[in-house]
């Protein structure tokens, strides 16, 4: 291993309830002494030390996690990096009242002076000087947005996706033992079907509104649509039949994103054997922050988790254009389906490449009339031509053009 210059003499601890992220936490059980805690004063208690190479290695890797560069890049912005552990409430490191602005900073210090000389595996600034303004500053790497999708997305706005799916293969495949998961044989699911099969009406007297009775869909008319017939979705490409289904039938049913006043059919799934599922729910900085290039396969997958998560309006089907050639990928890589949050819904769905993987439970369908559709929103601020920006996508995509 390369050391770039001798750690800082060991003169500061923290302790496991000062840690509040999870990755200096660990660094405490794994690594700890027992000290006095140089943020809470608490004695005889395990700390980490803040001069050893893990603890600096893992503040670089949190910087990254949490903080755009401009927010701490003062060439950027106003901020500094020894400022991030002023933001009340501190993602890195429990801020403590009654110590002294003075007595923390000392603490940091400890650390933050050499994070531009010692372990450089992971860089929080790009780019100096001049230099600068041919970058793009480092985003957030929970914000997901990687610049490996972003390309993607563009090759395939003109180009055959079969001439690029190699290259995107080659980067997916170091970092599917990252995201790889198993659905159980065993396990239910559930599906859901606009309308229902049959219906039938009881008129109880004159003058009153008739009782409805109505037969869901059920077996293979509630399974994945015929091959050929299937439209294009989310995950497959029109013609291809996956079969999606949800962790619980309030998300089956909201992911197909019925009307009010619209009928739907519920049932549930069995799977019959152990899938190996691309999971994306699963992505986690104490696994991958070692390096820049493990930042970057994080940063990936929480980026495709996110476009996984967003439904397309019906409107704008080919946005879905990613997330097929993802899908392909994965199932080229071995995998028998992809698990993803829902944004409609409060569970997960799992989208299975070969529909014959999970039974239809007999007797398990009913109908579902919907009542009613919610909405959640919020204003978004508005550009301002007059306004200067950290970050102007139009400008800068013009600028990296040229
Ligand atoms: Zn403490």
């Amino acid at each position: 291993m390369i050391r770039h210059a001798a750690p800082v003499e060991n003169h500061h601890y923290v302790c496991y309830e000062c840690c509040v992220a999870r990755l200096l936490k660990d660094l405490v059980v794994r690594q700890g002494e027992t000290a006095t805690c140089s943020l809470c004063g608490a004695t005889k208690v395990r700390c980490a030390g803040t001069g050893t190479d893990d603890f600096l290695l893992a503040i670089k890797a949190l910087i990254r996690y949490h903080f755009g560069e401009w927010q701490y890049h003062s060439k950027l912005g106003d901020g500094s990096l020894e400022g991030l552990f002023s933001i009340d409430p501190n993602p890195l490191l429990r801020i403590n009242p009654a110590q002294s602005d003075i007595d923390r900073e000392d603490v940091i210090l400890s650390f933050m002076s050499d994070v531009n000389d010692r372990q450089m595996q992971v860089e929080v600034i790009t780019a100096y000087g001049r230099d600068i303004y041919g970058y793009y500053p480092h985003t957030p790497v929970s914000a997901g947005e990687s610049h490996i999708l972003q390309s993607a997305r563009r090759k395939l706005a003109d180009t055959n996706y079969f001439l690029v799916e190699d290259e995107y293969e080659a980067i997916i495949r170091p970092i599917v033992v990252y995201m790889s998961g198993t659905v159980s044989a065993g396990s239910k699911w559930h599906r859901a079907r606009m309308g229902a099969k049959r219906r039938a009406a009881d008129f109880h007297e004159i003058g009153a509104p008739p009782q409805y009775f109505f037969e869901p869909h059920k077996d293979k008319a509630i399974g994945a649509p015929p091959v050929g017939v299937a439209t294009a979705g989310r995950v497959n490409r029109p013609g291809v039949s996956y079969l999606y289904l949800a962790s619980n039938s309030e998300t089956a049913a909201a992911e197909i994103r019925p009307h009010p006043g619209e009928l739907v059919s519920v049932g549930m799934f069995e799977v019959n054997k152990d899938l190996r599922v691309v999971d994306l729910r699963t992505h986690d900085l104490t696994k991958l922050w070692r390096s820049d290039s493990q930042l970057e396969m994080l940063e990936l997958i929480i980026a495709m988790e996110k476009i996984f998560a967003t439904a397309a309006p019906p409107s704008n089907r080919s946005a879905y254009t990613l997330t097929q050639f993802l899908a392909e990928i994965f199932r080229r890589l071995g995998f028998d389906g992809v698990l993803f949050r829902s944004t409609v819904g409060d569970g997960d769905n799992l989208v299975a490449f070969n529909p014959a993987h999970a039974d239809w439970v007999a007797g398990s369908s009913r109908a579902i009339g919907v009542a009613r559709v919610r909405y959640d929103w919020s204003d978004v601020a508005m550009f301002d031509e007059s306004e200067t920006y950290d970050m102007d996508y139009e400008k800068q995509s013009k600028l990296l053009e040229q």
